[in-house]
């Protein structure tokens, strides 16, 4: 008998959320991570006494009857030092120098918006009534009805950029209410399900996690172990075992050591997962050239920012700054110019009213990097270190315009790229929300946990939605092909 019923590749926030609800049934699971530290995109790191977050930086949905409070009671992630953002201003939208308020509340949402629209006052309630019903939906979404069903397939397959296009007239409102969008990437192709899912999750309640998002990797990988499963660090997968009716009898790990399981689950990029089957031949060809063709969505560079005690004061929103004034062009952006910045500001973690920590976002195109490919952190040249420099120069002038005396502030800066990711995460191109999924393409682009191999499954943020929420809504879909998904509606009730 193998000593696992279940490995897990990779121990992102799928991985270890699929390890928990697995070892909650009983089931031995054992969860390998290639790299030195879990968590993927939650990975934080220190320097000199600071902590700095390398992906996640603010999640939606999380006062009590929404779908991640839901989702995080059951994952015992809620005790966490949660940190609720601005009601009335969560997210600020500066476009050309003219700042946009975010509030919290559909209608509360709507009526702040209308005051600087006075004129789009009537559409911005067709849009908000539409964030509405996609949040109402979502909680349905473990047990839909038929028509929740056909509801969520009829807003995957609408283009969200028309939606607004046909639904807001002003061409300055469509961006405004797409600028809180670097959380995803505005592609012509994206899905309007997505696009109002992400923002109708916001709008209901945003929160930031005091400490870093290291946490919840962490808080996971306990209750894994107290259930008697195994999280293993520096473990990567380098190929998959066949059996001879053509299933997975076990992964190798850094090219020596096998794991026995009767079920697998990756959790690493489903491209990636593919190239890791190639030498088993348990997938035909056509299969894994179809996943590996796929498109990614954008990566991103960021650079956090070590500031100098009681220098910058703590701000309980986001600020999301534009230079362009058609947001919905940034996928395309390979002038890596910073026209569009996300600063998160890191909630303070010495009782100050200042935060010793900011973090600028703003995408980067693979090509933008991809040069460098193969080259190991740390040791990738000057031109590599000269480019990130520059960046970091570009998204510290464009904060400055918001953040008074920020370059008097400044104590050190650290810097990561697409490449870093790719690198990290084992992310195809450094995306950072993986597999572009494209309103036209459905049936290729929105991935099931199921694969041509029987007892391999696939979980994580390329499949059906990406983020936070809907990592942690795909580890129920994903487990739930191995428990029933009845058994875990009526686990998830039980919170
Ligand atoms: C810059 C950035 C900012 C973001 N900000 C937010 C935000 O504010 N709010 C939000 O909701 N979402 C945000 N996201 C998205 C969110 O962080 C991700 O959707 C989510 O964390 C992805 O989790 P995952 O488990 O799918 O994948 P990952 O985090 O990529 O985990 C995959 C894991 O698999 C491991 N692995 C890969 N190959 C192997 C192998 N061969 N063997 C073993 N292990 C392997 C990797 O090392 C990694 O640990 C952000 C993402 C990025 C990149």
């Amino acid at each position: 008998m193998p000593k696992f019923d279940t490995v897990i590749i990779g121990a992102g926030l799928g991985g270890l959320e699929c390890g928990l609800i697995l070892a909650k049934h009983g089931k031995r699971v054992c969860v390998v991570e290639k790299d030195a530290l879990i968590g993927g995109s939650l990975q934080t790191f220190r320097r000199k006494g600071l902590t700095f977050d390398t992906g996640f930086h603010y999640v939606g949905g999380l006062d009590e009857g929404q779908m991640l409070h839901t989702l995080f009671a059951y994952f015992g992630l809620m005790d966490l030092p949660w940190v609720k953002m601005d009601t009335d201003f969560f997210d600020e939208v500066i476009i050309d120098g003219k700042s946009y308020k975010f509030a919290n509340g559909y209608d509360h949402f709507c009526e702040t918006l209308s005051e600087a629209f006075p004129d789009q006052k009537e559409n911005l309630r067709t849009y908000t009534n539409l964030l509405r019903e996609v949040g109402q939906n979502t909680i349905n979404s473990f047990a839909p009805k038929d028509a929740d069903v056909v509801y969520t397939q009829s807003l995957f397959a609408q283009s969200a950029y028309e939606y607004l296009c046909k639904t807001i007239s002003n061409p300055l409102l469509r961006n405004v209410l797409s600028g809180t969008s670097l959380k995803m990437e505005l592609n012509p192709a994206l899905p309007l399900y997505t696009f109002a899912q992400i923002n109708s999750s916001f709008i209901q309640s945003a929160y930031r996690l005091r400490g870093g998002g290291m946490q919840i990797a962490e808080a996971l990988r306990k209750q894994i172990e107290a259930l008697g499963g195994e999280v293993r660090r520096n473990a990567e997968v380098t190929d998959f075992v066949a059996t001879e009716d053509g299933k997975i009898a076990s992964v190798v790990i850094n090219g020596s050591e096998s794991i026995d399981a009767d079920m697998f689950i990756s959790d690493v990029h489903p491209a990636t997962t593919m190239k890791l089957l190639h030498n088993s031949h348990l997938v035909r060809k056509i299969y894994s050239k179809r996943i590996e063709s796929l498109d990614n969505t954008f990566g991103i560079f960021t650079v956090n920012i070590a500031l100098k005690p009681n220098m910058v004061k703590y701000l309980n929103r986001n600020i999301y700054a534009y230079r362009n004034e058609d947001i919905w062009q940034l996928h395309d952006n390979s002038k890596n110019d910073a026209s569009a910045i996300l600063i998160s500001f890191a909630p303070p973690t010495d009782g100050t009213e200042y935060t010793r920590n900011i973090d600028i976002l703003t995408p980067m195109r693979w090509e933008t990097v991809s040069q460098w490919y193969g080259t190991k952190i740390g040791k990738r040249g000057e031109d590599y270190e000269k480019l990130k420099l520059e960046m970091a120069k570009l998204c510290i002038a464009e904060a400055s315009k918001y953040i008074d005396k920020l370059d008097e502030a400044i104590e050190n800066i650290y810097c990561s790229t697409p490449l870093t990711y790719a690198d990290y995460t084992a992310t195809e191109h450094g995306s950072a929300y993986g597999i572009r999924k494209d309103y036209n393409k459905l049936m290729f682009t929105l991935l099931t946990p199921r694969t041509p191999v029987a007892n391999l499954l696939l979980t994580g943020q390329s499949l059906n939605l990406h983020g936070i929420l809907g990592v942690s809504m795909t580890s129920i879909f994903t487990c739930a092909e191995i428990l029933g998904m009845q058994t875990l509606v009526d686990d998830i009730k039980r919170q």
